[in-house]
């Protein structure tokens, strides 16, 4: 075993490519494709580590002792090349693709592979996917292509026919509950789970970084303000000493969750089940087109915010916003 990390609900996916290596009909490219917080980067480490050592153990996994398996875990091995953007966010431009297909000289030992990874896929821009499909037109026998990618409809079609995908979905409670615990996220499991959606590592992230508490207080906020207890600006300044993304994200949440309670879906999956009768209170009385309203006003505040502009400004026009919507009776 190597220092990939493994995780219960990787194990039909795994099966699956290990059968097809023991068979000789291993892929030449791979689309791991699901949503964010699986784990799909480390599925793919772990099948590079394994893909580059000659002597896997019995579950498919790199021995970790061989001199291959010794130079991944150094990060020097010579067949295991991947490409990343330069700073996250960024685009994946042509020189780095055309770099990592140049100087790749192999030197796959016997039963072993050279392994390109590539994550996330959807960030190579137009020509660095142009340059990537030409190798895939050439596949070379021993050369294994790993594309990662939370945004599979984002690559080029071109790319996406080449490839086999391995699709990763949102796994079963069942699956995951005994790790999560594992991992120490007890008592609000299911919480946690149903905040992120049910992808297990979001759910240790939105742990770490307080998702449940700040849902708690902005439901708090925006019932103060709807009930015009409060003054704006004072929530508004509350705002402002909080993480942007960390708000911009729980306001998303919650007005997913008001608009389905609007809809009258009252046992529908929400991302808040700890707090639906305050949420259920929070929405009472608001219409679901002044609740759409309210939702452009989010979707300007992601778009402006990443051109820094004036962030008390926004923060004010949200609250502003709220208030009219929720002004009795009016618009
Ligand atoms: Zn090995």
């Amino acid at each position: 075993m190597n220092g990939a990390r493994t995780y219960p609900w990787h194990t039909q996916q795994w099966q699956r490519l290990s059968r097809a290596r023991a068979a000789g009909r291993l892929p030449h490219a791979m689309l791991l494709a699901g949503p964010d917080g699986l784990g799909k980067a480390d599925f793919a480490r772990r099948l590079s580590d394994s893909l580059v050592c000659p002597q896997v153990d019995e579950a498919g996994d790199a021995c970790g002792s061989c001199a291959s398996c010794r130079q991944t875990q150094a990060g020097t091995h010579p067949d295991q090349r991947s490409v990343v953007p330069e700073e996250p966010g960024k685009m994946i431009k042509i020189d780095a693709i055309r770099d990592l297909t140049s100087k790749s000289v192999l030197s796959a030992q016997e039963g072993a592979y050279r392994v390109f990874l590539i994550h996330p896929a959807e960030a190579m821009n137009r020509a660095a996917a142009n340059a990537l499909l030409k190798t895939l037109e050439e596949p070379s026998s021993r050369t294994v292509l790993i594309l990662v990618s939370s945004h599979p409809t984002r690559l080029a079609a071109t790319i996406r026919s080449r490839c086999q995908v391995l699709k990763f979905g949102i796994p079963q409670v069942k699956d995951v509950r005994a790790w999560l615990v594992e991992q120490g996220a007890g008592v609000e499991l299911d919480e946690l789970l149903a905040i992120s959606g049910g992808a297990p590592l979001r759910a240790l992230q939105a742990r770490e970084q307080g998702w449940l508490d700040e849902s708690r207080r902005l439901s708090q906020e925006l019932l103060t303000l709807k009930q015009r207890k409060t003054n704006p600006l004072a929530i508004v300044e509350e705002w402002e000493k909080r993480p942007l993304p960390l708000l911009s994200d729980s306001l998303k949440r919650c007005l997913s969750d008001l608009v389905k309670l609007a809809n009258g879906l009252r046992d529908t999956v929400i991302y808040h089940p700890g707090i639906r009768d305050d949420l259920q209170c929070l929405g009472e009385g608001i219409d679901l087109q002044r609740l759409y309203g309210f939702n452009d006003e989010l979707l300007r505040l992601d778009r402006d915010s990443s051109h820094n502009l004036n962030v008390q400004m926004q923060l004010e026009t949200i609250a502003n916003r709220w208030l009219q919507i929720t002004r009795p009776g009016g618009q």
